[in-house]
């Protein structure tokens, strides 16, 4: 049995945030031991840097965990074992104490007062040299299997070996790219994206681009995909927060339909159908002298109630009083469930996530150790949790980074 005080090794794979999270505290916990990243690419923390536009969002203003974890459509009961022991209150402690302080906006997402991810990425490489933890670029890991007591990390050309490793590689879009994984025997549920905006091709609405809404609610027909939220209308469909949201909590409802489903938008989501009913005479009488072109009594943008007058077939000039009964039931359907036919989806470029990776249940949310490998452990995108925009992917990979490094440290000592 080996000691602490003879040196002990931890492999960390994948220069990520999870990945140098756990490497930077796990040395700092640990002097004594020997921590490396191996990094296949040519650089490091290569997402944080594109992250958040550029200013990286690195956590959200939630510090109750139990409202917290409601913000990732997968691994609910997991996230909460694993962000209580980190949470964002602890995310923010952390930065400041190095220097890095972080403000919040409006919507709660938390930004460095820097403005720029490269304050995010300096305060992990110089905790990095601090601790001495060794950066190995270019080297891509084929394969890890034990050999009696020791990890054996595959590089192809070289072999290293661990005491411990932490999987930290991200998520990876096609099944395929788990293989080099597929010998620890570790379930993966099928990786498909989440954060998606939807393609409404040949839809006259598109003409409409760059007009948006405050509040808009969404249902994808024949499912539970139900979301409320602001909504934003572009060249190719609809996109904002409300249809980030639904393609996250729907990833895996909407890949099984091949992308490919109606949806209906209520544009006054204060209003039920009946409702708008009953306040339509009140409405139509109160503005019965003005045209409904210049009269938009909802708050709407004007190019958006010229758009369903047209659709209702309303002529722009009709004065309220003399809306037909017919176009005014078009009028507040289009209001109410207007529908469109998505076909296809468009990658959101802001943040883009993976639903999907190495099943929860066989990793320890305590811990983050697997169950079925002792000195294995995972962080990051890796395992099957995504949360919606906002600063909760980042949240789930330090705390997950940090979570495996104490208990690295734990087991080291
Ligand atoms: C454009 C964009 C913007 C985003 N903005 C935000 C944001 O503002 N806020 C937020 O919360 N989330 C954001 N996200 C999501 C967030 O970036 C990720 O959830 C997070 O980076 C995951 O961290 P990770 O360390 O698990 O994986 P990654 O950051 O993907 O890091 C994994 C690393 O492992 C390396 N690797 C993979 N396989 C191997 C191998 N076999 N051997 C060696 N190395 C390997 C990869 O090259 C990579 O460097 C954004 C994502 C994108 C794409």
């Amino acid at each position: 049995m080996q000691h602490f005080n003879e040196e002990k090794t931890l492999i960390v794979i994948g220069g990520g945030a999870a990945g140098f999270f756990c490497a930077v505290n796990a040395a700092r916990l640990a002097p004594k031991l020997k921590v490396i990243i191996l990094e296949k690419s040519s650089k490091v923390l290569a997402k944080v840097k594109v992250s958040g536009g550029g200013r990286c969002n690195v956590t959200h203003h939630c510090f109750d965990v139990n409202e917290l974890i409601k913000k990732y459509p997968r691994g609910k009961n997991f996230l909460k074992k694993e962000l209580f022991q980190f949470t964002p209150k602890d995310t923010v402690e952390w930065f400041e104490r190095r220097g890095i302080a972080l403000k919040t906006e409006a919507d709660g997402r938390m930004f460095p007062v820097t403005n720029s991810s490269q304050s995010i990425i300096d305060c992990l490489l110089q905790e990095a040299t601090k601790y001495k933890v060794h950066l190995r670029l270019y080297s891509s890991v084929q394969k890890i299997f034990k050999d009696e007591n020791k990890w054996i990390v595959d590089l192809g050309m070289e072999k290293l070996q661990a005491d411990f490793i932490c999987v930290a590689c991200g998520g990876f879009p096609k099944l395929q790219q788990f293989d080099w994984l597929q010998n620890l025997q570790h379930k993966i549920d099928p990786p498909v994206p989440s954060l998606f905006t939807f393609n409404i091709p040949g839809n006259s609405v598109t003409s409409l681009m760059g007009v948006s809404v405050q509040r808009a609610q969404v249902k994808v027909l024949g499912t539970k995909l139900n979301e409320e939220g602001p909504l934003m209308i572009t060249h190719w469909g609809m996109s904002g927060p409300v249809v980030l949201r639904l393609s996250a909590w729907g990833a895996r409802t909407l890949a099984e339909q091949n992308y490919h489903y109606k949806i209906h938008v209520n544009w006054l989501p204060d209003f039920k159908e009946h409702t708008l009913r009953e306040e339509w005479n009140f409405i139509r009488n109160k503005h019965a002298a003005q045209k409904m072109n210049d009269k938009n009594p909802f708050e709407l943008p004007k190019r958006l109630w010229q758009y369903f007058l047209e659709k209702a077939e309303i002529p722009l000039e009709m004065f309220w009083s003399k809306l037909p009964s017919k176009q005014q039931n078009k009028l507040i359907q289009i209001l109410i469930a207007d529908e469109y036919e998505v076909h296809g989806k468009t990658t959101f470029k802001e943040e883009f996530v993976t639903c999907g990776g190495i099943a929860l249940n066989e990793i320890d949310a305590q811990t983050m150790q697997s169950k079925l490998h002792e000195n294995l452990f995972f962080a990051g995108e890796i395992l099957d949790v995504d949360g919606i925009t906002g600063g909760f992917n980042f949240q789930h990979a330090w705390a997950s980074g940090w979570v495996a490094a104490k208990n690295i440290v734990i087991k080291a000592d």
